[in-house]
C-alpha cells in the first residue's frame, strides 16, 4: 500500500469535535487505499500552558525536565485520535515517541532526529493496521530520555517520517489554507501561493513564518519530500494547498516572493570596544558557548583604536547574553564602556530567489520603510533575501506597505 503521512496541527486538534473531523479525512485517505501516518500535535494552547508551568515551578529548568513535561501534550492527542478512528471502524493504533523509537541525539528543547527505524509500523501495516498514530515534537535520546525538537517540532517529526516511510506525499493541516505572501493575520491582502520554493520556504521559515518549522522544510528538501500545507478546516480538495518544490517547478519571475516577520528580536551594542585583532572572536566565542543565536552583526567604524559591535539575538536570550558579557569583561577578555540592549524591535524580510537576477530591491525596500517614517536599524543581505530590524511597533506598518509597493497582492 502506498504511504500517507498528513499531520494536524494544534487548532486541528483543539477539541473532540476537530480530531473526529481531522480522523474523517484520514478515513477519507483510508478509504483512498492509503496506509496514513498521522502526526498530531498537542491541542492549541496546551504546549503553552506547559512551558508556564515549567517556567513558574524552575526559571533555570532542567531541560531534561521541561521535555519530560512539554512533550505530554501530544501523548493526549494521539490517544485520542487513536480512540476516534477506532470508533469510526478504522483500524489505528498511537505511538508516543520512545515506543517507534524516534531517536534523537541529546539537544534536549531542540534535539535532532538520528533515526526512525520503520519495522515496527510496518509489521501493524502487514497486519491489517491501517493508520499508525504517532506524537508529534518527541523522540527519545541515546540515554534514554524524552526529548523534545523545538517549537513547532510536529512539522519536522511529519517529514521525518515521510522520509523514513517514503510516502507519497507529507500533508500538513493546519488553520490556513496554504502558504502566503506574508502572514495572513498580519496583511489580509496577503495572497495563497500555488508553490513555493524550497529555497524560499527555507528563508520564510527561519526568518518568522511560523506555518512551517524550518527544519521540516530542510529535511523535505534533503529527502525530495513531497511536502504541501492546506486547511483542515476546508472542504475536501485533493488540490488544495500550497506546495513547496524544487525551483525548477516554478515560473515566477517577481523578484520578491513573500514577507516573513519576526517580533521575538533584541539588538545589543556593545559601546567602545577596544578595536584589535581578535575582538570579534572574543566577543562572539563566549556568545555561542552561552548557547545566544547571534544572527545580524555591524562593527562600526573604529576611532582612537575604539569601536562599536552591534548583533541582534531572540529576545528571550538577552539575559544570557548580557551575563556571558559581562562575564568575558571581568575575566579581562574584552573590554567595553557600556552594553545597550533594545529589546523592542522587530525583523522584517523580503524573501525572493528572483532577487538573484534582479538589482534595486534593496533600494526600494528602505524607500518604502522611508516613505512610512520608519527607521531601520539594522541591515542584512544574502542572496535570496534582505533583513531589516525596526522597532516593534511598526511591524504591522512596515509588512503592509513593503506588501503593496512589491505587489505581492498580484500574482
Ligand atoms: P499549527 O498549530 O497548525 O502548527 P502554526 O500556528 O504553527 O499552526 O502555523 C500556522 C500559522 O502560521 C498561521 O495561523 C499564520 O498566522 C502563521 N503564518 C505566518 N506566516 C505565514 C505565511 N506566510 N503563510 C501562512 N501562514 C503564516
Ligand atoms: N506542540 C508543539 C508546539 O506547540 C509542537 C507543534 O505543535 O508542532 O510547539
Ligand atoms: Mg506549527
Amino acid at each position: 500500500m502506498p504511504i500517507l503521512v498528513m499531520k494536524f496541527g494544534g487548532t486541528s486538534v483543539a477539541t473532540l469535535d476537530r480530531i473526529r473531523r481531522a480522523a474523517k479525512r484520514v478515513g477519507r485517505e483510508v478509504a483512498n487505499g492509503y496506509d496514513v501516518i498521522v502526526i498530531v500535535s498537542a491541542m492549541s494552547g496546551e504546549t503553552n500552558k506547559l512551558v508556564g508551568f515549567v517556567n513558574e515551578t524552575s526559571p533555570m529548568y532542567d531541560a531534561r525536565e521541561y521535555d519530560a513535561v512539554v512533550s505530554s501534550g501530544e501523548n493526549v492527542t494521539a490517544g485520542l485520535m487513536a480512540l476516534t478512528l477506532q470508533e469510526m471502524d478504522v483500524p489505528a493504533r498511537s505511538w508516543q515517541g520512545w515506543q517507534v523509537p524516534l531517536k534523537t541525539n541529546s539537544a534536549h528543547s531542540a534535539a535532532r532526529i538520528e533515526e526512525i527505524p520503520t519495522d515496527n509500523i510496518m509489521a501493524k501495516f502487514g497486519e491489517g493496521m491501517k493508520v499508525a498514530v504517532v506524537a508529534g515534537f518527541q523522540g527519545i535520546s541515546h540515554e534514554g530520555r524524552i526529548t523534545t525538537l523545538g517549537r513547532g517540532g510536529s512539522d519536522t517529526t511529519a517529514v521525518a517520517f515521510a522520509a523514513a516511510f517514503d510516502a507519497e506525499r507529507c500533508d500538513i493541516y493546519t488553520d490556513v489554507d496554504g502558504v502566503y505572501t506574508t502572514d495572513p493575520r498580519v496583511e489580509s491582502k496577503a495572497r495563497k501561493m500555488e508553490k513555493v520554493s524550497f529555497e524560499e520556504m527555507l528563508e520564510l521559515a527561519s526568518l518568522g513564518a511560523k506555518v512551517l518549522q524550518t527544519r521540516s522544510v530542510e529535511l523535505a528538501m534533503r529527502f525530495k519530500v513531497k511536502l504541501r500545507v492546506l486547511s483542515s478546516f476546508e472542504e475536501y480538495d485533493p488540490n488544495a494547498g500550497t506546495l513547496i518544490c524544487a525551483e525548477e517547478e516554478i515560473v515566477e519571475n517577481k523578484p520578491v516572493s513573500g514577507i516573513a516577520a519576526s517580533r521575538e528580536e533584541a539588538k545589543m551594542t556593545l559601546v567602545s570596544v577596544a578595536d584589535r585583532p581578535g575582538i570579534a572572536a572574543a566577543i562572539f566565542g563566549p556568545l555561542a558557548e552561552a548557547g545566544v543565536n547571534v544572527d545580524m552583526i555591524i562593527q562600526n567604524i573604529s576611532e582612537d583604536g575604539e569601536t562599536d559591535m552591534t548583533f541582534s539575538c531572540p529576545v528571550d536570550q538577552v539575559q544570557r547574553a548580557t551575563a556571558a558579557l559581562n562575564e568575558a569583561q571581568d575575566k579581562g577578555e574584552v573590554s567595553f564602556h557600556e552594553l545597550i540592549s533594545d529589546t523592542e524591535v522587530a525583523k522584517i524580510s523580503l524573501v525572493g530567489i528572483g532577487m538573484r537576477s534582479q538589482s534595486g530591491v534593496a533600494a526600494k525596500m528602505f524607500q518604502v520603510l522611508s516613505n512610512e517614517g520608519i527607521n531601520i536599524k539594522v541591515i542584512a543581505t544574502s542572496e535570496i533575501k534582505i533583513s531589516v530590524l525596526v522597532d516593534r511597533k511598526y511591524t504591522e506598518l512596515a509588512v503592509q506597505a513593503l506588501h503593496d509597493a512589491f505587489e505581492l497582492d498580484k500574482a
